[in-house]
């Protein structure tokens, strides 16, 4: 059984970054299962499933075979065997996986493969319920949050950053969007472990993130 470290928290509240800084800090595989669920929504959207028939998601995730492998260190994703992580970033990936990872038959079929990642190796894993549902025995528990301005006006510069031109309050929205379906959801709602530690990085830059939850692993690991 790897050591795991469970990373929840809201879109934007900046988990990727900080779990993959943690886990290199560690010497442990970052596991983003954000970009499993972004995966078979990227299927779904080029399949043309229709978003609101949950039975047609339900039957057409499984076509859908997702795996991951790591190139210098970087989390990889397939799907059907093509390399598709340069293309889950996207807010129309963003905003289909938002809706169909409230789908049972999906969550159901990402649930071993996250499970046996951590199983077999140690990891830090990203995502909404890996401390209350993947990972509920994880010996590290973290719930990373910020306000909605902050969020936003990260995923502003980041898009920014990549050349995409965008609107604030748009992406405002998308978030508060997002955060309902993913917090009100019938199955594995995010919400925060009870044995989590809360960090709201709004202010906070990101090393102090990182050096805060590697104090929280050493203080865990002590006990
Ligand atoms: O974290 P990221 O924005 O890449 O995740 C995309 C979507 O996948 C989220 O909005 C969320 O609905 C879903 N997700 C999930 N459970 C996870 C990881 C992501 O439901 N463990």
């Amino acid at each position: 059984m790897g050591c795991n470290i469970a990373i929840d928290g809201p879109a934007g509240a900046g988990k990727s970054t900080i779990a993959k800084l943690v886990a290199k800090e560690l010497s442990f595989i970052y596991v983003d299962t954000g970009a499993m669920y972004r995966a078979i929504a990227l299927y779904l959207l080029r399949k043309g499933t229709d978003k609101n028939d949950p039975g047609m998601i339900a039957a057409d995730c499984q076509e859908a075979d997702i795996s991951i492998r790591y190139e210098n260190g970087e989390q990889q994703v397939l799907l059907n065997g093509e390399n598709v992580t340069g293309d889950l970033r996207t807010e129309e990936v963003g905003n289909m996986a938002s809706v169909s990872s409230a789908n049972p038959k999906v969550r159901e079929w990402l649930l071993s493969l996250q499970r046996d990642l951590a199983a077999k190796h140690d990891v830090v894993m990203d995502g909404r319920d890996i401390g209350t549902t993947i990972l509920p025995n994880a010996e590290v528990k973290i719930y990373l949050t910020a306000s909605v301005e902050t969020r936003a006006r990260r995923r502003y510069l980041e898009l920014e950053d990549k050349g995409i031109s965008c609107d604030l309050e748009e992406i405002k929205k998308d978030i508060r969007e997002r955060d309902k379906r993913d917090m009100t959801r019938e199955i594995s709602p995010l919400r925060q472990a009870e044995d989590a530690a809360l960090v709201d990085t709004s202010d906070l830059t990101i090393p102090q993130v990182v050096k805060r939850i590697l104090q929280i692993y050493q203080e865990k690991m002590a006990n």
